[in-house]
């Protein structure tokens, strides 16, 4: 299928979208083994067409699977490595959070011989949707903060070193298979991260992949509203500006576009994919603020160098809310293009609510 051209100031998504109530619930009969492969299959099909069709009818432009075969379904990607022992989570009552994961100790090199899974998720996505997408894996540094030392390795940096070439080879793989835009996601830890590392493990990772687009979502951790360490990007600030992707994908929403100024300040070159819907906060923007929010990134961010999407995934939303929520960045983005480019504004009209939901509690 031909992908339409796209708007100025387009509409996107980081990746996830929220998870339907029978997804939740056949979850519980997956894990307890009630599922056969097939079930399995026709299962995370569904559940790619409800996120497709909900963000098609909320009018986004550049949409996701809603990355709906990763969650819950056993432990998402680390089920393709070999070469880690899984250890017990240190924490397994209360309240969720960072310090309930599993984490991995390795036992010897890390492998992944079948690849990481994301062809089967560009080869649905080519037949399911006219819209252009993007596919997203987690970057090394990151997924390195959920493996310990151990094994051959001394230290995460090892550790993330041996990743990339297993992330390289999905992401080439993937090139290969027709995928146009790709993003890494790396979850913001000053106390690991330094800007020059970060930009390295990236580079390397998107060596030879060629695609339209290179996305890199940096996150400072939405797990059940946590973030995960002080919430600026000034510090990644100018080396950043230096790394091959073509888009940054940041959080402004949920500091209330705190540090909107940077590309300015520092002259960046990149795209800037501005998040302007708070998903910490259990309301819906209106439109209007999501257009003030817009406003406020263009004072910095020329519009052809300007992508709007949320803050982060959808995946820790309940459906109704993710739902409004992106017709509130729809509707906001469509009144600033309208300013932009002097068209009348009737094309405001906001989608109807996708099937079963509604933002009224
Ligand atoms: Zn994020």
């Amino acid at each position: 299928m031909t992908a339409p051209a796209l708007p100025i100031l387009p509409t996107s998504v980081v990746g996830s979208y929220a998870i339907p109530a029978w997804l939740w619930a056949a979850y519980e009969k997956i894990e307890a083994g009630g599922f056969g492969a097939m079930d399995l299959a026709e299962t995370e099909n569904d559940a790619v067409e409800t996120a497709i069709r909900d963000q098609e009818r909320a009018g986004v432009d550049l949409i996701s699977d809603g990355e709906m075969r990763r969650q819950g379904f056993i432990v998402s990607i680390f089920k393709y490595f070999r070469g880690l022992r899984p250890l017990e989570p240190r924490r397994k009552v209360g309240v969720l959070s960072y310090d309930g994961h599993v984490f991995y100790e390795p036992v010897e090199r890390i492998s992944a011989p079948d690849g990481l899974g994301t062809l089967k998720e560009l080869d649905y996505l080519r037949q399911a949707t006219p819209r252009p997408f993007k596919i997203t894996l987690p970057g090394p540094l990151t997924l390195a903060t959920q493996i310990t030392k151990g094994g051959p390795y001394r230290d995460r940096y090892e550790v993330a070193a041996d990743l990339v070439p297993i992330l390289n080879r999905e992401l080439r793989a993937l090139a290969a298979g027709g995928a146009r835009n790709l993003q890494l996601d790396d979850v913001y830890q000053s106390f690991i991260m330094e800007p020059k590392r970060l930009v390295e493990f990236y580079d390397r990772c998107f060596e030879g992949v060629a695609v339209e687009r290179r996305f890199w979502h940096i996150c400072f951790g939405t797990l059940e509203g946590f973030g995960f360490g002080e919430r600026t990007y000034r510090p990644l600030f100018p080396t950043i500006s230096s790394v091959c992707a073509d888009q940054f994908v940041f959080e402004f929403a949920n500091r209330e576009m705190a540090e909107s100024g940077l590309w300015r300040e520092f002259d960046c070159p990149k795209e800037l994919g501005a998040g302007v819907l708070d998903l910490k906060n259990f309301y819906v923007e209106s439109p209007e603020l999501v257009a003030r929010r817009i406003r406020r990134v263009l004072e910095s961010v020329p519009a052809e160098r300007l992508w709007i999407n949320p803050d982060c995934g959808l995946a820790r939303l309940p459906r109704h809310l993710a739902f409004a929520k992106l017709q509130a960045l729809v509707a906001g983005t469509r009144q600033v293009r309208c300013e932009l480019t002097g068209a009348p504004s009737t094309s405001n009209r906001p989608p109807s609510a996708a099937p079963g939901t509604s933002s009224d509690p």
